[in-house]
């Protein structure tokens, strides 16, 4: 499948790797928008939110557990903010569902 996270999963596009297990990844965003931008992705592929069933939602709980992980290794004591933009509306460009990690600055509220 011709999708770029899978790729990064898989070792076939190079990435600076944040945390790894069997079943998740953690990368630095190649275009940070915060001094800590982490991508974490379920190394199976889920298109978005819109595809999270009983069946695989399980991946989702250890997204976020990653999350509170590489937010304390990182020292975000301050807060951080997780996101997972969704279709065309919600700016999502990569088809494989992800969250972002962002923190190291205050965030605006409402996001653009
Ligand atoms: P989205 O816009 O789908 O929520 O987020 C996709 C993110 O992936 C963007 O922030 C973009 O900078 C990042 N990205 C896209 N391609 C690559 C890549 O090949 N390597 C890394 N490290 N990040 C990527
Ligand atoms: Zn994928």
């Amino acid at each position: 499948m011709d999708c770029v996270f899978c790729k990064i999963a898989k070792g076939e596009i190079p990435s600076k790797k944040a945390y790894e297990d069997d079943s998740v990844l953690a990368f630095y965003d190649l275009d940070p928008k915060a001094p800590v931008h982490i991508l974490i992705i379920p190394k199976r592929h889920i298109e978005s939110v819109m595809e999270i069933t009983p069946e695989n939602s399980g991946i989702v709980a250890h997204l976020f557990e990653v999350a509170a992980k590489l937010a304390r290794e990182n020292n975000l004591t301050e807060g951080f903010r997780l996101v997972a933009n969704t279709g065309k509306d919600g700016g999502q460009t990569v088809p494989h569902l992800h969250l972002h990690l962002l923190g190291g600055r205050s965030m605006k509220w409402p996001p653009g």
